[in-house]
């Protein structure tokens, strides 16, 4: 019997109890799922890092922690946690991404607001440009900076991709590094944030970055609100340097209702949906894990504790 505590908030445990058991079954896992196994009999936590579990000391016998969630900021620095940390990569969430970010890209492209927002009378005219003459630039190539980049390749958007590591991925420039970083910036007539939140990527995209960005470029961020920098996304907005955010994430969230953001002409703000994790394959991909690991193949998706990521 492997003992699997589920460690999220109480409103996540109707959502996931069914699902997980049913996945578990699925993976031929016996698998005794609870929010309140002792801390020393726990085999492996399901976790989100609002739970109540904030030291995991106790559980000594735990051979891996499991996040629900893609981003692991908030975790991935506590102390107490020496157990295997492993992060949700699965197929809802990286089809979830794609379709935030292809649906807002061609949005912008298109520029579909002028004709959803402006149903005034006036006859709007103006062609925008096929995709091979917008190009996008995606910061971050991981499992859904890549993914997105592809599927924005595969729609015609000449792609450039800018990572930590060299990349070599079908259909996308890749690029990494400080010179990387000012090219990938100058080919974003879109650019798309998808890197993780770390000590490196905070404040990434400040004044210098938006400067580099061509004049009238547009902006995604799906990835975590402080990799902007507020202040100087909110001036180039008001200059006109860049045309328009698409802002999914925030220092602050909810964002607060007095928030800038929520007033500007040139904003759109999403209230952190672009992609969600889904209880179905989240739970399917929780326990292959737990299954391989139970082989002997070793846990998968687990967090660099440090980079951060
Ligand atoms: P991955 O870890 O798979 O990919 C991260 C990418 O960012 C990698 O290509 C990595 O480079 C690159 N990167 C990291 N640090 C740097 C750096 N300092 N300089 C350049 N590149 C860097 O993450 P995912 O693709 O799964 O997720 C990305 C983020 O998306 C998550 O961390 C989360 O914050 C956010 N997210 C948001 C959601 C939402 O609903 N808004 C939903 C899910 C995720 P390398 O490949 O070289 O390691």
């Amino acid at each position: 019997m492997i003992n699997v505590l589920f460690a999220a908030r109480e409103a996540r445990w109707p959502e996931y109890q069914i699902p997980l058991q049913q996945a578990f079954a699925k993976a031929g896992l016996t698998v005794n799922l609870s929010q309140n196994h002792p801390p020393d009999t726990v085999d492996y936590i399901v976790y989100a890092p609002n739970s109540d579990v904030q030291d995991f000391a106790p559980y000594t016998k735990c051979r891996g922690v499991l996040n629900l969630w893609a981003g692991v900021e908030d975790v991935v620095h506590n102390e107490t946690l020496t157990q295997p940390l492993a992060r949700m990569v699965d197929y809802g969430l990286t089809q979830g991404m794609i379709e935030w970010v292809t649906g807002h890209v061609l949005r912008l492209h298109l520029g579909m607001d002028a004709h959803i927002l402006g149903q005034d009378g006036v006859w709007r005219t103006d062609t925008p440009p096929l995709s091979k003459d917008r190009r996008v630039s995606i910061f971050g190539l991981g499992a859904l900076g890549a993914a997105c980049g592809q599927a924005l390749a595969s729609l015609g958007f000449p792609v450039t991709g800018w990572s930590r590591s060299p990349k070599d991925i079908a259909g996308i420039t890749c690029l990494n590094g400080d010179k990387g970083f000012q090219v990938a910036l100058e080919a974003a007539d879109i650019a798309v944030l998808l890197v993780p939140l770390t000590p490196q990527t905070t404040g990434l995209i400040n004044a210098a970055a938006l400067a580099q960005m061509p004049k009238g470029a547009m902006l995604l961020n799906p990835a975590r609100g402080p990799v902007i920098d507020d202040e100087a996304l909110l001036a180039a907005l008001e200059s006109g340097h860049i045309a328009q955010a698409t802002l999914d994430v925030f220092a602050v969230e909810p964002l607060p209702a007095d928030h800038p953001y929520w007033a500007h002409p040139a904003v759109t703000v999403t209230p952190h949906i672009a992609s969600t994790t889904r209880a179905d394959t989240a739970s399917e991909m929780i326990a292959k894990n737990i299954a391989r690991d139970q082989n002997g193949q070793g846990l998968i998706h687990l967090v660099d504790r440090t980079s951060g990521y």
